[in-house]
């Protein structure tokens, strides 16, 4: 997606080596404007997949979740990182090994949210080591219900996740692939 390329390299930030911080208009302040943009070119390109519910993980993943569900007109549901007091008994999990925060932590959605019957899109902001999308894809398992694709916002194409998941066979989509970040310089595939 161009203007998303053009946006990473007008307002992006390379932290170190790898990470790449787009607070401007993603991660912190959010450029809802152009998230809306994001939202419909997620739709252009899974449109006509059996979607019926959108599966995102707390925090970043939501604004972008929300917004491209107003083109599928599904609910969204976000896995919560931490088992609240109120959240349901019933609940599937599994364990994420964060990249950017460096340790695991278990992610829980209630079994009320996703049933066999659904179609599910997974929509995320950053792929790197493909651990975030791993844990969903596995709840999505646990519930028996159909994995629709995965949209990701921006891809860090030098990292294994999204080789490790397309190899896996899942149908993954970014929007913008990085290829390297020498430098502090962001160059795309
Ligand atoms: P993975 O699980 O694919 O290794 O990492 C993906 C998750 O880590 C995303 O949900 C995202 O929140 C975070 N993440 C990974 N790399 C970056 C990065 O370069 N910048 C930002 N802002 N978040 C990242």
């Amino acid at each position: 997606m161009q203007l998303l390329k053009e946006k990473i390299l007008a307002e992006g930030q390379v932290i170190g080596h790898d990470i790449l911080k787009v607070d401007r208009f993603l991660n912190h302040q959010i450029d809802v404007d152009f998230l809306n943009l994001i939202g419909q070119e997620f739709y252009r390109r899974f449109e006509g997949r059996p979607v019926t519910k959108i599966l995102t993980i707390e925090a970043s993943g939501i604004a972008v979740a929300c917004i491209t569900a107003q083109y599928f007109h599904t609910p969204v549901v976000f896995a919560k990182k931490s088992q609240a007091k109120n959240l349901d008994k019933k609940f599937y999990t599994s364990q994420v090994y964060s990249f950017t925060r460096e340790a695991a932590y278990n992610i829980f959605v209630a079994k009320d949210y996703i049933n066999p019957d659904d179609g599910v899109l997974i929509i995320d902001d950053f792929l790197a080591n493909g651990r975030a999308v791993r844990g969903l894809i596995d709840i999505v398992k646990q519930a028996g219900a159909n994995l629709a694709g995965v949209g990701i916002v921006i891809e860090k194409g030098f990292q294994e996740g999204g080789e490790l998941l397309r190899g896996a066979g899942v149908d993954v989509k970014s929007l913008a692939i990085i290829g390297s970040m020498e430098k502090g310089e962001v160059v795309f595939k």
